[in-house]
């Protein structure tokens, strides 16, 4: 694989920054969550400096406790839905703010929407302003329930607007169109990755979605919830391979969308299987009502990744749910967890 592109000779560290150049700046909206919080900490050892700006919203101070001591490390708490001020220069925005599991599509809609949109539209306004790149975290749920298998990024979707996960769907679609609109008509440098299922340390353990269920079922041993059959499919992604690609992305030269997603595809049911058999857990499986409009397949094409970025997925599936059954297991107080994770 071949190593990430250089951001600049000035990003290598404070004390190889020369004089009468201004340190570079990053700002990560939704930096405390899941996936902003690695990506917080990716830019810091890249020799940026970083600013986290979240409102907790799915997010926890847990996360990022371990940059803050950081000098080059600032959080600020803001909703990013309303303006957004950042004093001093900024050189690239990661707008990563918004709730992502299905769980919370019917708990707070309201947000979610405004986050994809007025979130967005904020961010760019700053971007422009700013003169920086700014990167999009849009997702796979923008193909809906697809039709076309895998997805590449050419395929329009297939989306139930005023389905319980429009919400999260349109706000995406709706805020992949702002920024293309940014970019088209003022000139502003962006790009847009569009992640599928991403797991890994960090995820909530009452997150909702598939994995962190799983595995806080499996360690608990409680029945793990398989909604409908288990027969849909999802392709997941560990945390690490995830930021890595984002990192290629934005400093690359790619301003169309990007799929990010390991294409090795897995039913929910052998999800389930892997997790019981890695954890050891005697966990039973048991059977829920499939969600409305829960997609039925799902598979990145990520032949534009690969060409562009030179990006590839490096761990497994079974890799990365063994480190992060570790991680789990080692904030869980169960007496068999003892013996897992050594
Ligand atoms: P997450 O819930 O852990 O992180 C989202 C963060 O955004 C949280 O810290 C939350 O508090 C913050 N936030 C929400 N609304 C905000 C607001 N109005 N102002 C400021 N902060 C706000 O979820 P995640 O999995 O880390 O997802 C991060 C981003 O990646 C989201 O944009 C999500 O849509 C996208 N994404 C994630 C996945 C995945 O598999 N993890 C897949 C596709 C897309
Ligand atoms: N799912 C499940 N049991 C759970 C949580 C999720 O069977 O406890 C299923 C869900 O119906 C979907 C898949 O797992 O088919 C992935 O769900 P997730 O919430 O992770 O995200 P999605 O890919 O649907 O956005």
């Amino acid at each position: 694989m071949p190593s990430p592109p250089a951001i600049a000779d000035s990003c290598t560290g404070a004390s190889a920054v020369p004089e009468g150049v201004p340190e570079r700046r990053a700002l990560v909206t939704g930096g405390a969550g899941f996936l902003g919080s690695h990506l917080c900490e990716r830019l810091l050892s890249e020799g940026l400096r970083v600013i986290c700006m979240d409102n907790l919203r799915t997010g926890s101070l847990e996360n990022i406790a371990h940059l803050r001591d950081d000098p080059d490390f600032d959080y600020v708490d803001h909703d990013v839905t309303t303006y957004i001020d950042v004093p001093g220069n900024l050189d690239e925005i990661y707008h990563f703010a918004s709730p992502a599991s299905p769980a919370d599509f019917e708990r707070i809609p309201i947000p979610i929407l405004k986050v994809g949109a007025l979130g967005t539209y904020n961010s760019l306004g700053l971007a422009k302003a700013k003169g920086a790149r700014l990167m999009l975290a849009s997702t796979s749920e923008v193909y809906g329930d697809p039709m076309v298998h895998p997805q590449p990024e050419e395929y329009w979707g297939n989306v139930n607007p005023i389905g319980i996960r429009g919400v999260y769907d349109e706000a995406k679609r709706y805020a992949e169109a702002i920024t293309m609109a940014y970019h088209r008509h003022h000139g502003v440098d962006t790009r847009i990755v569009r992640i599928f299922n991403t797991f890994g340390p960090r995820m909530r353990p009452n997150d909702g979605r598939m994995i962190p269920n799983f595995i806080s079922q499996a360690l608990a041993d409680e029945p793990l919830t398989i909604y409908g059959d288990g027969s849909q499919t999802r392709s997941v992604q560990y945390v690490n391979d995830l930021i890595e690609g984002i990192f290629r992305l934005m400093h690359s030269t790619e301003t169309r969308p990007v799929n990010l997603g390991n294409p090795v595809e897995y039913t929910v049911r052998e999800v389930a299987e892997l997790i019981l058999e890695i954890s050891g857990s005697g966990s039973e499986i048991t059977h829920n009502p499939l969600p409305a409009d829960d997609p039925k397949q799902r598979c990145p094409d990520i032949t534009r990744a690969r060409e562009v970025l030179g990006w590839e997925p490096r761990f497994s599936a079974r890799e990365g749910l063994e480190a992060t059954l570790r991680w789990f297991a080692a904030r869980t107080i169960r007496p068999w967890n003892r013996s897992f994770g050594r």
